[in-house]
Formats: structure tokens, sequence, C-alpha cells
């Protein structure tokens, strides 16, 4: 039977060493590692099987210090095979006295170290890669954050501190409320249902800055599970929309313009001849009746066509080119502007102050600055229509020292509350229902900036001095 050594079985290489490195025994393992027969290695001392390196070291270093301390721990040496392929190992070695002749014997547990080298490269290149990571989440402008299951702020990165105004220290320990409004929240609190089963969500919502802005934004929320149905934290990735929602508005804003551009010139086309035709009509009615009653109600029936007319050219020409820009005798524009809506203004019990026939000329293009006062005197129409002052002023002034027009349009009517202060030169925004178009502002602003000027609106709705003062100016050499 042979005699089957248990230490063969071992997995790393076992080996007793006497005082001068002579091999007195060597397992399997061992004889694997150095590509050895064991009883080869019996006639052999250690040093032999060390690279010249190792052998140094041995002699110098390992030897003392083993004898000093009786022990030694994950020392790596290089061993020598017969083909001199250099073997790294690391080795646990003790010393023993043996008791029968006083002889010191060293105990060696070698262990191949080719895979631990590999284990520590695979792991260091994945804490740099967690690292680098780490890093992107850092910097990334878009905000992601890990929140608890109770929806606690846990970790902030810059992009989160960019979109909501907060730094880590304002944010992390809040709850995720701290950027969305309730009703927001609310939809995100229906998601977490979804969360708990383990289903990312994906949502648009409206978010608050620290500021108190509105922040469009898109959020994708990943949960973290534990067992199946323990939801133990979860991760919210922000982007921040505002920009990509106003393009897609502009977007929408151009196309519905292009429509009611296109709708607003037919029908001002469509409208002209049959005006035309009828104020021919009344014109020769008028020429040929003589009862000064039948005279008077014709004259009114002109009037009112004037009006008509008017509308058609005004209100639904859209941008229409000017004429070239002259000296225009403002006093002039605002009297015409005025008359159209004298009878209306009248009606409603609005008191009309003009001063405006000292104001010097201005150059400019003359269309667009009536068009403009045309919107602006409608607007205070609209909110004084239940009686109150309408006052428009012209004065040459110095502005920033440049030698100026200015306008000022003011009424003592309702006014206006902030949201619609924010939005006036949006187009399309009215507070009037059906009966506004929401483009008086928007056109005007845009005219008022071909005629090199500015505009500036303050209103109140308090209702002790509740009104509305636009402020225009216009720069005289241009
Ligand atoms: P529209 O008159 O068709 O509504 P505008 O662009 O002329 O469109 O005006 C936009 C909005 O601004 C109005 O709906 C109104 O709410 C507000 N507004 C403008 N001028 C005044 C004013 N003088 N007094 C009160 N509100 C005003
Ligand atoms: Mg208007």
């Amino acid at each position: 039977m042979p005699n089957v050594n248990p230490l063969d079985e071992a997995a790393c290489g076992l080996l007793e060493v006497a005082a001068d490195g002579q091999i007195v025994a060597a397992n399997a393992a061992f004889a694997r590692i150095v590509d050895r027969g064991s009883s080869a290695l019996l006639e052999m001392r250690i040093q032999e099987l060390l690279t010249r390196g190792s052998a140094l070291f041995y002699e110098t270093q390992f030897s003392p210090s083993l004898l000093l301390r009786g022990r030694l721990e994950e020392i790596s040496l290089e061993l020598l095979t017969p083909s001199g392929e250099r073997v790294p190992v690391f080795v646990n070695a003790l010393l023993r006295r043996l008791d029968t002749n006083q002889e010191h014997r060293v105990f060696l547990a070698v262990f191949a170290a080719r895979q631990r080298h590999r284990y520590e490269a695979e792991l260091l290149r994945s804490r740099k890669e967690a690292e680098q990571l780490a890093e992107l989440v850092r910097r990334s402008s878009d905000a992601i954050i890990r929140l608890s299951a109770e929806a606690e702020i846990e970790t902030w990165n810059t992009g989160a501190q960019q979109i909501f105004g907060y730094s880590a220290a304002d944010a992390i320990g809040r709850s995720l409320r701290l950027l969305f409004s309730e009703d927001a929240f609310v939809d995100l609190e229906s998601t977490f249902s979804e969360l708990r089963r383990g289903r990312d969500v994906n949502r648009e919502a409206l978010a608050n800055s620290r500021q108190g802005h509105l922040i469009d934004v898109s959020v994708s929320l990943t949960p973290h599970m534990e067992a199946p149905g323990t939801l133990v934290a979860f991760s919210a990735i922000i982007r921040d929309t505002t920009r990509q929602k106003l393009a897609e508005r502009a977007l929408l804003q151009a196309e519905k313009l292009a429509s009611v551009g296109r709708l607003a010139s037919s029908i001002s086309h469509e409208m002209n001849n049959p005006l035309a035709a009828v104020t021919n009509l009344l014109y020769i009615l008028n020429s040929r009746i003589s009862d000064p009653e039948t005279k008077q109600l014709v004259q009114t029936a002109e009037e009112e066509l004037a009006r008509v007319s008017q509308v058609a050219s005004y209100a639904l020409r859209f941008h229409k080119q000017s004429t070239g820009r002259s000296e225009v005798n403002l006093s002039l524009v605002v009297k015409s502007v005025l008359g159209i809506y004298k009878a209306r203004l009248q009606a409603s019990g609005v008191q009309v102050v003009d001063e405006s026939s000292k104001c010097p000329p201005l150059f400019c293009y003359e269309n667009d600055l009536r068009q403009v006062l045309l919107n602006l005197v409608a607007n205070a129409f609209d909110a004084t229509r239940f009686g109150g002052r309408l006052t428009i002023r012209c004065r040459g002034v110095n502005r920033s020292k440049v030698p100026c027009i200015r306008i000022t349009v003011s009424d003592t009517g309702t006014g206006m509350d902030r949201t619609t202060l924010d939005r006036l030169y949006e187009p399309f925004f009215s507070t009037k229902g059906i009966g506004g178009t929401g483009l008086g502002l928007w056109i005007s602003r845009d005219l008022i900036l071909r005629n090199a000027g500015l505009i500036r609106i303050r209103s109140s709705r308090n209702a002790a001095h509740s009104g509305t003062t636009i402020v225009l100016w216009f720069p005289r050499d241009v």
C-alpha cells in the first residue's frame, strides 16, 4: 500500500526546512508550484529554489527576523522552476524547536500569488471605475439624488445644486417635498406604490427652485429593493427641461401665429370690398335724401362703418410693412386714436385727458406708433369699463442724457396682478377670454423695438389707487 501523506491533499504548498535551508519534507502542492518531483526536492536547500533576489532576502532578512519573532506572515518571494520560470508566492513561516535534538525547523505554507495578484488588480480597477462613476455623478448637469424609502434626500450632486439652488447641506436630510409643489408631489406620491412594486417610474413634473421659480423637469425614479416588496431606497435622476419646454411652446406659438396671420389677412381682404361698397352706397343714399332726421341716421351709419374699416385695417393687420419713417406729429396721432374710442369711452363714463399738444415731432414709422397707441388705448378702455380716467401725455425729455420723446398712457382701471404682469408680452396671453386676442402688447412691443423705443409697465390692483401706467421712450435722433 502506497504511503499517502495527508498533507499532499492540502491546496497550498507545505514545506519543512532545516535551519540551513535543507528541505526535510514537501507536499505535492509545493512540488507542483515549483514543477519538481517530491523526491528531488528532498535533495535541495530552499535557497536553490529562490531567485537570486529572493535568496538574498531569505538569508539577510527572512531568516533573522523569523528567528527573532518565531513567525512571519504574507512574505512575498519568487521561486524558480527548472525551466527558469519565476513563480511569485506568498509565504507564511513558523519556527519550531524540535524537542529531541534542540534543532530548529521552519514550517512554510506557500501560496501561489498569481491568482491573488489578479484579484488585487481587479479590485483596483473596479475601485477606480467606481470612483470615475462617482465623479460622473458628482459633476453631472442632471440632478442625481439618492433618497431613503421615506423620500428623505441622502445624496446631492452638483447638477441638483445647479437646478434647484440648494447646497448639499441645505438639501440632505430634507424631504423630496422641498423640490416638488404639493400638486406635483401628490402625483409623485402615487408613484411610490409603483416603486414599492419594484418598478421604475418616469414622470414630467413642475419643481420648485430655492428662488421660488417653477422648473419643468423630467424625473426618473429607480427603486432599490432588498427582499421582493421591500423598498430600502430609491434614486432620482432629474433633468431640467425648462428650455426644451420653452422652445416647444415658442414653436407652437409660431404655428398658431402663422395661422392667425393667414386668417386675419384673408378676413380683412374679404371685408374690404363689401365695406367699400357699403360706404359708397351710404354716400349715394345721403346725397338723395333731404329729411334731416334720416340724414342724421345715415351719417351715424357712415361713422360706424368708418370704425369697422379702422378695425379691419388696424386690429386685423399683422405686421404689415409700414411706409418709410417721417417726422410725426404725435398729437395728431393721439387725437385720431382717441377719436376711434371717443364714443365708447364717453359711454363708459371715462374722463379722457390729452396732454400731447406740446410734444415735439418724432422721427418714426407713423403707422407703428398709431397701432401701438391704439392697442394701449384699447386695453385702457377694457380696464375702465365702469368709469375712471385715461391720460395720454407726450413730452420731450432726456433719458440717460439721450433726448427722447416720452409717451405715457395711464388709466385708473382694474390694474393687473403679478401673473398677468409676468406674461404680458406672451402672444395669445389674455385675461379677456373670447373678448381678447392676447396679441396687442406682443405686437406693440415689436413695433416699439422697431422704432428703437422702450416700454415699461407699472400696475396696481390696490383698491385705493388701482390702475396701469405704461411709459414709452423713443430716442429723437435715430
Ligand atoms: P388682450 O387685450 O387681447 O387681452 P393684450 O396683449 O393687449 O391682449 O393684453 C394682454 C393682457 O394684459 C390683457 O388680457 C389684460 O389682462 C392685461 N392688460 C393690458 N393692458 C392692461 C390695462 N391697461 N389694464 C389692465 N390690464 C391690462
Ligand atoms: Mg389688448
